[in-house]
């Protein structure tokens, strides 16, 4: 018995789909049972390609997606893979807020212009129709949103999206570990866009997206606790370096700094001068003008000393009302320039503070190292105060050098 060419043709058809080719040639030949089966198969082949290459998108888009973290990044690819897959002309993202008892939007995109339903928008869960959706965790398709928003008046959420020329949704409940957790909204702005197909669509992904949006927000919160925590260490180390009234280098810090300066003149075989600043007869500003007067004179002092220094030189407050001038490198004939300059601008003009002007004064001693080798803190720092009290004693307002070389300091 011959058998029809046509049955083999079919046959042939059916092993190549069953491999996964479904871009199969099927000849329609005559108007029998046979012929009918052929379109049968022809259509069959169809389907199958259709939803193989839904499949192939699904995959695609778990992936991209997967790959981001940043919420906004991963909504922005959501935005950009899913329209092959489910329809829209807007996706909106709302999270469960304070356990869940307010729904706040937080994100959307819009190919229209005018967005009503903001990013910020929040709506008590309890009585809404979203409460239902979360309890039977399949998504929700409303086609025609004009005849919902009659019978649902009191839906201001779908009054704003109406507004916004939106006719049909698809909403979707996210839940991630078992926890609801928001929703995804698919709305168009034709009627009658959303079949269930495209629940199913979403389903298949919902809970891979549920998860992502879940660890990116969280990764969010993170990135922002953070943030917090490294502003909050920048300003601790601020304040262990720096003194709290002047905001100059404290005690400790600019005696780091003597340190390394001095292992710097050594090792680059270059002069340093120390110099501690003391304001004369401080305690009387104290006494006359009250203890803040006498606060306002050091910031005062300390803006001046800042302004009238380059800025490679240190300036940091040792205590009280001395300060540290640390100037490298420096010889003695610049260390006395500078020690003028300083002075001179300190004085003058007279301090405008809260309590009227003030006539001040400063003194300075200079420690001065033309060859550091052999040179120790110490001895620098005590040649420096030797040489202050010498300003002091010869009247105040001037300044006194004193050189230090390593014979000095045996
Ligand atoms: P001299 O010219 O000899 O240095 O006289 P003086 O009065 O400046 O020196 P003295 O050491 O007798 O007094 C220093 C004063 O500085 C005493 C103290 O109350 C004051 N002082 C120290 N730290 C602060 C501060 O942070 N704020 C204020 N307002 N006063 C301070
Ligand atoms: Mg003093
Ligand atoms: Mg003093």
């Amino acid at each position: 018995m011959s058998v029809d060419s046509r049955v083999v043709t079919y046959r042939r058809a059916a092993e190549q789909m069953r491999r996964g080719r479904f871009d199969v040639e099927i000849p329609s030949e005559g108007f029998d049972e046979l012929a009918r089966l052929g379109e049968s198969l022809r259509a069959l082949a169809k389907n199958l390609e259709t939803r193989f290459d839904e499949q192939v998108k699904l995959a695609e888009i778990a992936e991209r997606v997967n790959a981001g973290l940043v919420l906004d990044e991963v909504l922005e690819q959501v935005y950009d893979s899913f329209e092959s897959v489910i329809p829209y002309d807007r996706i909106g993202l709302a999270l469960l807020e304070n356990g869940g008892s307010t729904v706040r939007s937080r994100w959307a995109r819009s190919e229209s212009k005018e967005v009503k339903l903001e990013i910020g928008y929040s709506a008590k869960l309890s009585g809404s129709s979203l409460e239902e959706i979360l309890r039977s965790g399949r998504p929700r398709i409303l086609n025609d949103l004009e005849a919902y928003l009659e019978e649902h008046p009191e839906s201001e959420s779908t009054g704003l999206i109406v507004a916004e020329g939106i006719r049909s949704s698809l909403t979707c409940p996210l839940t991630a570990l078992g926890k609801p957790i928001g929703f995804l909204f698919f709305s168009s702005r034709e009627a009658d866009t959303y079949r269930r197909i495209h629940q199913g669509h979403f389903m298949r992904l919902a809970s891979q997206i549920s998860v992502i949006l879940e660890k990116s927000r969280l990764y969010e919160e993170l990135l922002k606790v953070n943030r917090r925590l490294r502003g909050m260490q920048k300003a601790l180390e601020h304040e262990a370096k720096h003194d709290a009234l002047t905001g100059l280098w404290n005690r400790g810090a600019v005696l780091r700094l003597l340190e390394r300066e001095v292992a710097r003149a050594r090792r680059e075989q270059r002069p340093l001068a120390a110099v501690i600043l003391d304001l004369d007869l401080f305690k009387q500003v104290n006494d006359g003008h009250g203890h803040l007067a006498g606060d306002e004179v050091l910031r005062e002092l300390s803006r001046r000393l800042v302004a009238s220094l380059r800025s490679a030189e240190f300036v940091g407050r040792l205590g009280g009302e001395e300060f540290l001038l640390i100037l490298c490198p420096c010889d003695e004939a610049t260390a006395r320039k500078v020690m003028e300059r300083v002075r001179v601008a300190c004085g003058e003009p007279p301090f405008a503070i809260s309590a009227g002007e003030l006539e001040v004064t400063v003194s300075l001693g200079a420690a001065t190292v033309d060859d550091v080798e052999g040179v120790g803190l110490p001895v620098i720092l005590s040649a420096a105060d030797r040489a202050l009290y010498r300003a002091k004693k010869g009247g105040r307002n001037r300044c006194e050098l004193e050189p230090v070389s390593s014979l000095s300091a045996s």
